[in-house]
């Protein structure tokens, strides 16, 4: 975009977008980059773009097998992150909050360091979360309930500065994954509208509609992890039994494929591609499960298709040609327009990317308190 083709896109005189863009250039929020046309008057177009490495949004993650803090700029390129792996199912909460307020507390420091702005900080968590007093409601696979995340994270004399917020994994993770599908097709974040489903230990799910997450009246929409695929089915750690967890969640193949809970993923796709039989059954049940719950999603959302994040990714070539067979039998609308059943584009640790660009998109959204600021 350039001073003149953003008048011509928003409709208002080239004086006043000028006038607004330099504002935006003084508070560090946007760059000129190097003219590269000449317009009909003879001027040359100076594109704009997000200022790189100044204002910084901080995600920071609690998961069943990581934490993590990973810092994005408004381009959304990385600037600094911290992720130790481990085993974190059923940690004690305020250990663990403390444990990932201490690496998120180095981080900014650092950020501090490179003179950048820390526009806020936002804590992912597997689980429900209440998003504005800040608490997890309840996350099963961390036997969380009703923990005060973000008063750990506030004593903490740096991050208690910031604007500190708390979400959902799924949710994070199909917004960082809205905004990389709409960069690698070049079109619009509006064209994005898919069912989000994440593997790991949980399974988190998340509707994208029109670029923008239908989250629900609580902000509690998505838990596909829980819906059930057989009433008399295993116990599932939410108390129910035969959840959808129970089937494709990795604990569960990992159990049916007879494999240790903390096994890779490449070595439990070794074993399926030498065909031993556990490992292929363990799959093509999960894929079965995923499949049918998916389809029953697509029939009542009517979205364009089925993006497999997390795990799901990674074995796609397992998984994903049974799920998209189930999802084209069963959802009624495919005979018109095909339903696409995709691995997600977005790399590692998703949702703390989602994390960070959530404060980004804050500031995209409302500037003006960045502008006064500077
Ligand atoms: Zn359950």
């Amino acid at each position: 975009m350039t001073r003149a083709r953003l008048a011509k896109a928003v409709g208002l005189t080239r004086p006043a977008v000028s006038d607004l863009v330099d504002r935006l250039i003084a508070a560090r929020l946007v760059v000129e980059s190097a003219p590269e046309s000449v317009d009909r008057a003879g001027r040359p177009g100076v594109p704009l773009l997000p200022a790189p490495g100044s204002f910084i949004g901080v995600g920071v993650e609690v998961a069943v097998d990581h934490i993590g803090v990973r810092a994005l700029d408004m381009a959304g390129s990385l600037v600094t992150e911290r992720i130790v792996e481990g085993d974190f199912r059923a940690s004690e909460p305020i250990a663990i909050l403390e444990r990932v307020t201490s690496l998120a507390d180095l981080v900014v420091a650092q950020l501090d360091s490179l003179n950048a702005t820390v526009a806020g900080v936002c804590l992912s968590v597997p689980g429900l979360t209440d998003p504005n007093g800040g608490i997890v409601r309840y996350a099963p696979n961390l036997v969380w309930q009703d923990v005060d995340a973000l008063a750990v994270l506030r004593r903490n004399p740096r991050l208690r500065e910031l604007t500190l917020e708390v979400g959902n994994d799924a949710n994070l993770a199909a917004r960082a994954e809205a905004r990389q599908r709409s960069r690698s097709t070049g079109g619009s974040r509006l064209d994005q509208n898919f069912l989000f489903v994440s593997g790991e230990v949980g399974i988190g799910g998340a509707i994208v509609l029109g670029g923008e997450l239908a989250v629900g009246l609580h902000g509690w929409s998505g838990e596909i992890g829980h819906t059930v695929v057989d009433p008399g089915g295993p116990q599932c750690r939410c108390g129910a039994t035969g959840c959808l967890e129970q089937y494709a969640g990795k604990d569960a193949i990992l159990r049916r494929a007879d494999l240790p809970a903390n096994t890779s993923v490449s070595r439990l796709l070794a074993r399926a591609q030498a065909g031993n039989h556990e490992a292929t059954t363990a799959l093509t049940e999960a894929a079965q499960a995923l499949g049918f719950v998916a389809a029953s999603c697509l029939n009542l959302l009517d979205l364009d298709a089925v993006v497999l994040g997390g795990f799901y990714a990674q074995v796609f070539d397992a998984l994903g040609p049974m799920v998209r067979d189930i999802v084209t039998s069963r959802v009624l609308a495919s005979r018109w327009v095909p339903v696409g059943v995709e691995a997600a584009v977005r790399g590692d640790f998703a949702s703390l990317s989602g994390a960070a660009l959530r404060v980004v998109d804050r500031v995209v959204a409302h500037p003006a308190p960045w502008l006064a600021a500077s």
